[in-house]
C-alpha cells in the first residue's frame, strides 16, 4: 500500500521536500502497519521487504542512511568460505545463496566478481597451509554450485604462475614467488550505495523513509519520533515495530545484549600496490583461518583490512582505529609486498563495529555471524547479527516474524526477485548513455541516465573521480541533506580526509544552488 501521495508516489526519488511532506502526513495520520528503526542495510532491507508485501511501512534513521556499521564493511558479498572453515555450513550456504541473488537479480550493477589472489611465496605460509587454502576454495566452489551461481560469473579456483600473479597484483613480493591461487567472490562498489538503493526502492513501493528522525520510548506498538532538524516530535503507533539499529539495538531495546567487535581498514593509494585488479590475500601469522586483504576499491584506492577486536563500552558514533590495529595491518600485508608500505602511505583509516550477539565467552572472532530475530517482553522485534551479504534474508525473517506475531495481512516475501533501483531489470533503468564514464556507471548502473540529467560531468574537485552530476543527484534523488551525507555516504570521497576537504566547498555550493 502506498503511503506517499502527490508527486513522489511510486517513485524512487528521496529529497528534502519529500521528507517534509511525509513527516507532515505522518503527523496527520500517525498509525501504520510496521515501523522499522535504523537505516542501515538491515533496516532498509526490512522496509523494502515489508513495503513490497503491501504493508504500510515507515523507516526512521536517526542520522543518515548507512550512517552506522553498513558503511564500514570490507564491501565483500561473500560466499561464506570462512564459516565453512569453522563447520558452520548453514551460515555459509545462506551467504552463498544471497550472494547469488545480489549478483544475478537484485543488484548486479553494484556487485562485481572480484579475483582474490593468495600468493605462493616461500615462507609466507606454514607447511601444508596452501593445501588447506586450496581445499577451502574448492569447497567454496561447491557452495557456489549448490547455490546455483554460474561459474561464468564466479570462475572456479585455479592455480596461476608467478607472471600472472604479478599481473593481478603488481606490488606482490617477487622473491620466492612461485605463483598463486586465484578464487572469485563478489565485491560491492560501495556498501553505502547498496543501503541507499534499498531505501529508494522501498520508497518506490510506498515506504516512508525518514532520515534525521530518532526513535525513542520504543514499545512493541509505538515510538516517539524526534525530528533532528526541527526538534518536533510525534508518537507513531504501529502494529509491529522492528528494531534494526545494529550495534545500537540495546539502546532501543534494553533486553538486547550485544558484544560489539571492531574491524579496522586502512586506505592507501592503489598506486602503492601497482594498481592491483585482484584482492591480495595474506595469511595472518599463527592463524590457519585468518587473512588480511588488500582490496582494490573505487576512486583509485586499496582498502587493507581487517581486524577483529573486542569493543566493550558505550557505542561511539564513529569508531576509531587504534594504533595497534594500524601496525598489525601494515605488518601483515607487508610480508607479501615488494615495497613495504609505511604509515606515510596510509591516506585514511576507518573502523566499524560488528553487531554480534553476546553468547557469553570466547573471542569475538569466534562469535557466530548468524543473525537472530528476537521478541522482547515489550513486544519489540529485534533483528541483529548477520552480515551485509545476508541482509535480505534477515529482512525476510524479521518481517515474517512481525506478520506472524501480530497477525498482519501481507503477501509472501518476494525480494529475491525484486530488482533494486539501478539494476538492469528495474523499471526505470535504461541502457548506459554513451557519455557516462565507467566509474559513474559502476556506481549508478541503469540509473546513469537520470544522473546525467541532474548535472554536468566535470569532477567535483580536481583529481577526484566523482562528477558534479552525481553530487546533484545525491541531493535530488538519493536523500542527501547536507555536505556530509554527500561526502561520506552517497560518495566515499570522505574516506580520505584531504579529499573531503578539497571537495567540500564545491559540494556546499551545489547544495546552496539547489535551495538547501
Ligand atoms: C569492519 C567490518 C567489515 C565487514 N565486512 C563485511 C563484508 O565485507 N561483507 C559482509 O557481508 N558483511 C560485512 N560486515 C558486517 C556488516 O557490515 C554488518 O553486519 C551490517 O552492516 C550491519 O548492518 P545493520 O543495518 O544491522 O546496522 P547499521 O548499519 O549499524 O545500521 C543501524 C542504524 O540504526 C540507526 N539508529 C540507531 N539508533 C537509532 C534510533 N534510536 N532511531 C533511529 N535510528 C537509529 C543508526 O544510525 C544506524 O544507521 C562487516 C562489519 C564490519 C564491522
Amino acid at each position: 500500500m502506498t503511503t506517499t501521495a502527490g508527486p513522489y508516489a511510486g517513485t524512487t526519488r528521496l529529497d528534502a521536500r519529500r521528507r517534509v511532506l511525509e513527516l507532515d502526513a505522518l503527523a496527520d495520520a500517525p498509525a501504520v502497519d510496521l515501523l522499522v528503526i535504523g537505516g542501515g542495510v538491515t533496516g532498509a532491507g526490512a522496509a523494502l521487504d515489508a513495503a513490497a508485501r503491501g504493508l504500510r511501512t515507515v523507516l526512521v534513521e536517526a542520522r543518515d542512511l548507512a550512517f552506522g556499521t553498513s558503511r564500514w564493511s570490507s564491501k565483500l558479498v561473500h560466499g561464506g568460505l570462512r564459516y565453512l572453515a569453522s563447520g558452520r555450513v548453514g551460515v555459509a550456504r545462506e551467504s552463498a545463496v544471497e550472494r547469488g541473488v545480489l549478483m544475478t537479480r537484485t543488484a548486479p550493477h553494484l556487485v562485481r566478481p572480484m579475483p582474490q589472489l593468495v600468493p605462493l611465496i616461500n615462507g609466507l605460509m606454514r607447511p601444508g597451509q596452501a593445501s588447506l587454502v586450496r581445499v577451502g576454495f574448492v569447497a567454496g566452489d561447491a557452495l557456489r554450485l549448490s547455490a546455483g551461481t554460474p561459474g561464468a560469473l564466479l570462475p572456479r579456483v585455479r592455480r596461476v604462475d608467478a607472471g600472472r600473479a604479478r599481473q593481478l597484483v603488481p606490488g606482490v613480493r617477487t622473491d620466492g614467488l612461485s605463483g598463486g591461487l586465484v578464487a572469485h567472490d563478489g565485491q560491492l562498489v560501495d556498501d553505502a550505495r547498496l543501503v541507499v538503493a534499498l531505501a529508494r526502492t522501498a520508497a518506490q513501493y510506498g515506504a516512508t523513509v525518514l532520515t534525521r528522525v530518532r526513535a525513542e520510548q520504543v514499545t512493541g506498538t509505538s515510538a516517539r519520533l524526534i525530528d533532528g532538524l526541527t526538534g518536533q516530535s510525534l508518537t507513531l503507533t504501529a502494529r509491529a515495530v522492528v528494531n534494526a539499529s545494529g550495534v545500537w539495538a540495546g539502546e532501543v531495546d534494553p533486553s538486547i545484549r550485544l558484544r560489539p567487535s571492531r574491524g579496522t581498514h586502512l586506505v592507501v593509494d592503489a598506486a602503492a600496490l601497482g594498481h592491483p585488479t585482484a584482492a591480495l590475500t595474506v595469511p595472518v601469522p599463527g592463524s590457519t583461518s585468518r587473512f588480511v586483504f588488500a582490496l582494490p576499491q573505487q576512486l583509485g584506492r586499496v582498502a587493507i583490512g581487517l581486524t577483529d577486536e573486542d569493543a566493550p563500552g558505550p557505542i561511539p558514533d564513529e569508531p576509531q582505529p587504534t594504533d595497534g590495529e594500524i601496525t598489525f595491518l601494515l605488518d601483515t600485508v607487508n610480508a607479501a609486498l615488494r615495497t613495504m608500505l609505511t604509515r606515510a602511505d596510509v591516506r585514511g583509516a576507518y573502523a566499524g563495529l560488528r553487531p554480534l550477539i553476546d553468547t557469553g565467552d570466547g573471542a569475538t572472532a569466534d562469535l557466530s555471524r548468524q543473525h537472530a530475530v528476537l521478541e522482547s517482553p515489550e513486544g519489540v522485534i529485534t533483528v541483529v547479527g548477520g552480515k551485509l551479504t545476508t541482509y535480505r534474508r534477515m529482512a525476510q525473517d524479521a518481517v515474517d516474524a512481525a506478520v506472524r506475531l501480530r497477525g498482519l495481512s501481507a503477501r509472501a516475501c518476494w525480494t529475491s526477485r525484486l530488482p533494486l533501483v539501478g539494476a538492469p531489470a528495474h523499471r526505470d533503468s535504461r541502457p548506459a548513455p554513451a557519455a557516462a564514464p565507467d566509474s559513474l556507471l559502476a556506481r549508478h548502473g541503469g540509473a546513469a541516465h537520470e544522473v546525467l540529467a541532474a548535472g554536468d560531468l566535470a569532477p567535483i574537485a580536481d583529481g577526484l573521480d566523482v562528477t558534479r552530476a552525481e553530487v546533484a543527484y545525491a541531493m535530488s534523488h538519493e536523500g542527501a541533506l547536507d555536505a556530509d551525507d554527500v561526502l561520506h555516504r552517497r560518495t566515499r570521497i570522505g574516506l580520505v580526509a584531504e579529499d573531503a576537504d578539497r571537495a567540500r566547498s564545491a559540494v556546499a555550493e551545489l547544495l546552496s544552488t539547489t535551495g538547501r
